[in-house]
């Protein structure tokens, strides 16, 4: 029987496919992220067929080499794999695959939510409230920003930019401006769209800036001090991609002297750590890592994290193997 060993509990809707299979599953038993000496003991020596891991699992070559030459695949629980060495999988003939698409909506909401929260200032104005500081409507009580009719800053415009750039052009009647390292005139002619040939020209025209590239070498601090400096006075940052991506010590202080006005971020450099400056800020939303987070979303990416290992364990190509 085919054994499979899954660092973390996941929807049941996964676990339940893969002892449909008639696998063995194996499911760690810490409620929490298993330190590389503890995945290191978990797998080395119990022949395990495919490992089902999180995107806070820090898989490299030891990890690899602990799981043993008869382990088929690695089925990352998330669509980013930054956390794997696929390189080194590679060569040692180990499949990684990811679960892109089924949370492609849920991301681009959860991104929504948290652009629509810092300009109507959502968070801000609910501690104000539950601190008894509300004693009645006033013209100039927490006086926010329009989404409608704005300029709209996509970088990264894969799966997720491409719909949030729906939602903000047809929602809000926005305009659309994005970055990429590709261009795509059906998607331009589609919703108005316009190509920005470098990141600077984006950020000099966005109201909203909203961030949707992997992490990659290219992407790392992508939003550093120099860039956040192009961006307006007025214009907001949201972060639903990697933390990495953007610099946290310098935004906090692009957030505090008023570089920008505000940012939003679900993603966070040192995770689950958190750049302090950014915690006695008013002007910054952040949401712990779960744009990704409904119900319906994480059973489908259980789901098809067991389906990409039923494929590898049957001598097929899973369906989402990252090349
Ligand atoms: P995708 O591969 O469809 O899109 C990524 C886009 O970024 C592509 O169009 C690609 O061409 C572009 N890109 C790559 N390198 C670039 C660069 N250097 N400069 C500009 N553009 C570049 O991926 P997706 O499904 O849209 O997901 C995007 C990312 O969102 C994932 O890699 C993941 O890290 C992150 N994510 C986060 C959460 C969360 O919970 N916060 C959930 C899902 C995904």
């Amino acid at each position: 029987m085919p054994k499979v060993y899954i660092t973390r509990k996941i929807p049941d809707a996964g676990i339940n496919k893969l002892k449909s299979a008639g696998y063995a599953v194996i499911i760690s038993e810490k409620d929490g992220v298993l330190n590389k000496e503890e995945l290191i003991t978990a797998i080395r020596g119990n022949g395990y067929d495919a490992v089902l891991c999180l995107l806070t699992d820090r898989v490299d070559d030891e990890i690899f080499e602990a799981a043993g030459k008869q382990c088929k695949i690695f089925a990352n629980y998330a669509v980013g794999f930054d956390n794997i060495d696929v390189a080194a999988a590679k060569k040692r003939g180990i499949l990684i695959t990811n679960t892109p698409g089924v949370l492609t909506d849920t991301v681009a909401e959860h991104t929504f939510t948290l652009m629509l929260s810092i300009a109507h200032r959502v968070s801000e104005a609910d501690r104000f409230t539950r601190a008894g500081r509300y004693h009645g409507w006033a013209p100039m009580l927490l006086l926010g920003a329009d989404l409608s009719h704005k300029t709209i800053g996509i970088v990264g415009l894969g799966r997720i930019g491409s719909r949030v750039a729906h939602h903000a052009a047809k929602g809000f009647d926005a305009k659309v401006i994005y970055y990429d390292v590709k261009k795509n005139e059906e998607f331009e002619r589609e919703f108005g769209a316009e190509y920005k040939p470098t990141i600077e020209d984006l950020l000099r025209e966005a109201d909203f800036v909203s961030l949707h590239v992997p992490l990659l070498e290219s992407t790392r601090h992508l939003m550093n001090r120099e860039r956040l400096k192009f961006m307006k006075p007025t214009a907001y940052l949201i972060n639903t991609s990697r933390g990495p991506v953007v610099d946290e010590k310098v935004l906090a202080e692009a957030l505090r002297n008023g570089t920008i006005r505000g940012a939003a971020l679900d993603v966070f450099e040192n995770e689950p750590a958190i750049e302090p400056e950014l915690l006695k800020l008013e002007n910054v939303i952040l949401t712990p890592h779960i744009a990704s987070a409904t119900e319906e979303t994480r059973s489908k990416m259980a789901e098809m994290a067991a389906d990409n290992i039923i494929a590898a364990l049957s001598d097929k190509t899973p369906p989402n193997l990252v090349k």
